[in-house]
């Protein structure tokens, strides 16, 4: 059985800078051998992933897909595993989806225009080019302007949930996430839920009861520590402790490369265990 395993990932499908084959060829590299593509809003990247992935018959590509949803004061986000991602309905919510983060990105760079900051939409669809159009195109403009000094300076200053230039994204709740999640046969784990704590109790029984079987622990930059008290929470609520490195390759003090974050072989092997009984291994 294939070990190692990074469970979060992202291409120039949406906000990261490596094309899927660029990804693949970059994580097996460096030994992974269980990778799941996780672009925001979109399943526009598996096709290729598939075929790059091809070439290496000890691997085992998941389609997966990120989806974020904001709470009062949060963002939470949703990774949803072997999805049955070709359902022409779940690809008309992607593309609603993807749709409304236009406009959001657009309203930002209005916000940003009020504090005086002139960044080019041009630009900013440009750097987006045909991929899920995101914050972090934003703030590569906002770099490149001379603005700021980093993606992340950016996310401080101007476009992180409570800075100025934030906007809100489409109301769907979390569990209106996981369920549509499931019924593409999605196996569901909260992402990076850190900043989450504190609301982790009202939260996790509210996403069991609609699916949720997984919740990230092992992150990128997390601590052992952060690791250790995420850990008992997944246990509190029964959840399978996942993660990966959420690699976008956009540098920065948090990026950890595809791999670096490893994840123990027991959890991993249940999550795929969890899929089989599904019936959903191996994509289409
Ligand atoms: P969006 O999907 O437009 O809401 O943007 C979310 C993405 O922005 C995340 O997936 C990260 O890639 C990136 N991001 C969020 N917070 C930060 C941060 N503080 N520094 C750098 N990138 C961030
Ligand atoms: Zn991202
Ligand atoms: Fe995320
Ligand atoms: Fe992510």
């Amino acid at each position: 059985m294939p070990s190692r395993a990074d469970l979060h990932t992202h291409t120039t499908y949406s906000d990261g800078v490596l094309t899927p084959t660029q990804l693949i060829d970059l994580a097996y590299s460096k030994g992974v051998r269980i990778l799941a593509l996780t672009d925001h809003d979109t399943t526009d990247g598996l096709p290729e992933a598939i075929e790059a992935a091809r070439k290496y018959p000890d691997f085992l590509l998941i389609p997966g897909v990120e989806m974020s949803t904001d709470v009062p004061g949060n963002e939470v986000h949703i990774l949803g595993y072997f999805i049955r991602w070709q359902d022409p309905n779940f690809q008309e919510q992607l593309a609603r989806l993807r749709d409304s983060r236009v406009i959001r990105a657009r309203r930002m760079v209005d916000k940003l225009a009020q504090l005086g900051i002139r960044i080019s939409w041009e630009r900013v669809l440009e750097v987006a080019g045909d991929g899920s159009i995101g914050r972090p195109h934003i703030a590569q403009v906002l770099v490149e302007e001379g603005y700021v000094g980093s993606v992340n300076e950016a996310f401080q200053l101007y476009l992180g949930r409570n800075a100025p230039a934030y906007v809100e994204r489409e109301k769907l709740t979390p569990a209106e996430v996981v369920q549509l999640l499931r019924k593409v046969q999605g196996i569901c784990v909260l992402a990076h839920p850190r900043e989450l704590i504190a609301q982790l109790d009202s939260l996790l029984p509210q996403l069991k009861e609609v699916g949720l079987v997984g919740m990230e622990v092992y992150y990128q930059d997390y601590t052992p520590e952060e690791m250790e008290v995420l850990l008992r929470w997944a246990r509190k609520y029964d959840l399978i402790p996942l993660g990966g490195s959420d690699y976008h390759g956009l540098g920065g003090p948090q990026q950890r490369e595809p791999g670096d974050i490893p994840l123990p072989e027991e959890p991993v092997q249940q999550f795929l265990e969890v899929a089989k009984v599904q019936g959903s291994f191996l994509p289409a």
